[in-house]
């Protein structure tokens, strides 16, 4: 089968791995717009045991991600300097670029054919995209695939107004946190965890009139992140925050009725996002790649064969 697969995240390299691997004549080939060693963010988490659901239908990729992940038990509450910890709530994290490295070789070892720096701007483009059997969509939030076919798949899409930016810090904490900080603008929330032994995401959101107050939409990108640091500085502790590709986003709540048309397919966050504060949309995207395998094993998948 021949398969072509727009976008390399871990939605996509997730599916063409396990599409390799239940049948090593399959051609497949992703085309990925960055080059091999780009990436924007710092660390992803997943909720306890989530990568459970890798074992019975990835055992490999399990047992090479499992190592390389930073676990604690405790979720943790603090507002205003008193933490409260919540436990029975394990988590595990990654640096997003390790994750994506350790894919990479994953995938590439069971012979998937990863194009960097190969964006794919319409599925009419016939030399990429030509007489493939199957055509995957994984190419995020933003994905064209689905904007362009809003109505066969039945999308919606719920901009929420809550202000969010994405940092990393060199504070390494220990355990997954939501912190809370009062101040003359309105509340600043952090979402923070380690995903590695020396470094942290930290997550900033703000309501839009908190955002507004502060003054956020005529701010420089470094006074944005100095004064974030000066909100939580008791808590960084003395440690910057750190910029890539940093800025205020907004979050899509994305949502489709159908996952397919014709011989294509969504995944990922291209087929529905996942809010931060749950930690869930790495893992929802590798779990929609084993959605569509198993699909097609029992032949239902809408491929054309
Ligand atoms: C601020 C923030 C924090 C997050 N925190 C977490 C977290 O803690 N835990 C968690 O599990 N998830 C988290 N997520 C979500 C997580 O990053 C995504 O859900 C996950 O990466 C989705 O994987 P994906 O493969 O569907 O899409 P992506 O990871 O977005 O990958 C899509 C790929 O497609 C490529 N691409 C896009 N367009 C094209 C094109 N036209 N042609 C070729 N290639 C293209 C992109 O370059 C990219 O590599 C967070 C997201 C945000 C925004």
């Amino acid at each position: 089968m021949k398969i072509r697969i727009i976008g390399g995240g871990p939605a996509g390299l997730c599916f063409a791995a396990l599409m390799q691997r239940e049948d090593p004549t399959h051609d497949v080939v992703i085309y990925e717009r960055g080059p091999r060693d780009a990436t924007w963010g710092f660390g992803v988490v997943f909720s306890d045991r989530a990568l459970e659901f890798l074992r019975a239908d990835d055992g490999d990729l399990y047992r090479l991600l499992s190592p390389h992940m930073e676990t604690w038990t405790n979720l943790t509450i603090a507002h205003n300097g008193t933490r409260i910890p919540v436990s029975g709530n394990g988590f595990a994290a990654i640096g997003r670029l390790q994750l994506l490295s350790l894919l990479y070789a994953h995938a590439e070892r069971l012979g998937v054919r990863i194009k960097f720096d190969s964006p794919v701007e319409t599925l009419a483009d016939s030399e990429r995209l030509g007489g493939a059997d199957l055509i995957v969509g994984a190419n995020g939030a933003a994905s064209f695939v689905r904007q362009d076919n809003e109505a066969r798949f039945g999308t919606t899409c719920d901009w929420r107004p809550n202000k969010f930016i994405w940092y990393g810090t060199s504070r390494v904490f220990d355990s997954l946190t939501l912190t809370f900080r009062e101040t003359g603008h309105g509340v600043f929330c952090a979402h923070h965890y380690r995903y590695s032994p020396a470094m942290s995401t930290f997550l900033v959101e703000v309501e839009e009139e908190t955002w507004k107050r502060a003054g956020f939409e005529r701010m420089s990108a470094a006074d944005t992140t100095a004064y974030c640091e000066s909100v939580f500085a008791r808590d960084l502790d003395g440690h910057p925050l750190l910029s890539n590709n940093s800025y205020w986003r907004n979050f899509p709540a994305v949502w489709n009725e159908r996952w397919s048309f014709d011989n294509v397919v969504l995944l990922g966050d291209a087929l529905r996002t996942a809010h931060f504060s749950i930690g869930s949309g790495t893992r929802l995207a590798m779990e929609d790649a084993i959605g569509p395998k198993r699909w097609r094993c029992s032949r239902s998948v809408a491929c054309r064969r």
